[in-house]
């Protein structure tokens, strides 16, 4: 018999909006599709509080930029006047913190993820580096919040991955070391995803003999409590927590995955996302079938439709990638063959991470 996983979090993307257009990010930020209108305060409210009579206790919000809707703080506020056992994981690149901090501080359970990829000002080239606004932001709000940041590490910044350390650590804050994540389609506008993802992705793996020497403890990381997703590790360094992301270590999938064109994708089922035009789901999966409009129906078809998700996450099995098929290399060297290939069995021309993959694996 197949155990029941706990209710994960619960992700809410507010708005695709961002006041920085990262070059690997998607066009729509966390969303799946690019959403014109975003829900209205009101049917966000009406949809958070079916999630909660349905057991969901901890939000995350996220975007685009959730600082930039004007009614972020009221939505907290919202969220909080569902009972008092709500937890709130705000992620935002930073820059709007300092207009809301001291309304934010208010709130003991509200959680901030901060996505900073450099500290190192000569890094310029990077989106989300390092200003002293960010930094006075950073070192007021974790006295009163806990904050997180989250460092994307690629081929460009992998030197920083240490000085970040030594920052976070002399703020007391934990770090999220994550690997370049795949998206079919980026706002890169010099390169292609794939090129881009060739040029860019390092595997951060490779930082774990370092990282182990210097930890004092090492540990599996709690955010998978929840018993999907991808497993991360937790180094204790320097007094902080040193978290590490990596793709590649396999996440859990539904039997609906086997027949999805991105299966395996590199993100599995994790915890199911309310997009910022009302579509229910599991977070970051393209698979239509997955999918529900929650958007103004009917609070039943609601929560038959948060029941479905959960059953699709519940449902799911964790599984193993295999590395050597998404070896950088080997498409690139292959790229014009996997292209055919995906051509004449996929009839599709978009040779993403995952079809390159299991095309070279016909090859
Ligand atoms: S700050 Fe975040 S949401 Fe905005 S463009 Fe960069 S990665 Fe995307
Ligand atoms: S995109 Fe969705 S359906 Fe496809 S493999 Fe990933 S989680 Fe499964």
């Amino acid at each position: 018999m197949q155990t029941q996983k706990k209710l994960p979090q619960l992700a809410i993307s507010l708005t695709d909006d961002c006041n920085y257009k990262c070059y690997y990010c998607r066009p729509s930020g966390s969303s799946v599709n690019k959403c014109t209108q975003n829900l209205p305060f009101e049917e966000f409210v009406r949809l958070l509080s079916i999630a909660y009579r349905k057991g969901y206790r901890v939000f995350r919000i996220t975007g685009g930029e959730p600082i930039l809707r004007p009614d972020l703080v009221d939505i907290i506020k919202a969220i909080n006047s569902l009972g008092n056992d709500t937890t709130i994981l705000l992620g935002t690149n930073g820059t709007l913190l300092g207009d809301y901090i001291g309304e934010f501080k208010k709130y003991s359970n509200l959680k901030f993820f901060v996505g900073l990829d450099s500290i190192n000002k000569s890094h310029k080239g990077l989106p989300k580096g390092i200003t002293q606004k960010l930094y006075n932001n950073l070192s007021d709000l974790s006295k009163s919040n806990f904050v997180r940041i989250n460092m994307l590490v690629l081929n460009s910044n992998k030197e920083d991955v240490w000085d970040m350390i030594s920052f976070c650590s002399s703020l007391k804050i934990d770090l999220k070391l994550h690997d370049l994540y795949y998206c079919e389609k980026i706002l890169d506008t010099i390169h292609s995803s794939e090129e881009f993802f060739d040029k860019e992705y390092y595997n951060v793996n490779q930082l774990i003999p370092s990282l182990s020497k210097r930890a004092k403890k090492i540990s599996k990381y709690p955010e998978n409590a929840s018993d999907c997703g991808i497993p991360m590790m937790s180094f204790n360094i320097d007094g902080i927590n040193v978290i590490i992301k990596d793709s590649l270590k396999g996440s859990y999938y539904n039997s609906g995955c086997k027949s999805c064109s991105m299966y395996p994708c590199l993100h599995g089922l994790y915890c199911p996302i309310i997009e910022s035009n009302g579509t229910l789901q599991p977070s970051n999966c393209i698979n239509k079938k997955f999918h529900k409009l929650i958007a103004h129906q009917s609070m039943d078809e609601v929560e038959k439709a948060f029941d479905f998700v959960y059953s699709v996450i519940n449902n799911s099995k964790f599984e193993t990638i295999d590395e050597s098929s998404l070896n950088a290399n080997k498409r690139v060297q292959n790229i014009d063959l996997v292209s055919k290939v995906i051509n004449e069995k996929h009839g599709c021309d978009l040779p993403c991470t995952q079809r390159v993959s299991r095309a070279l694996q016909s090859v």
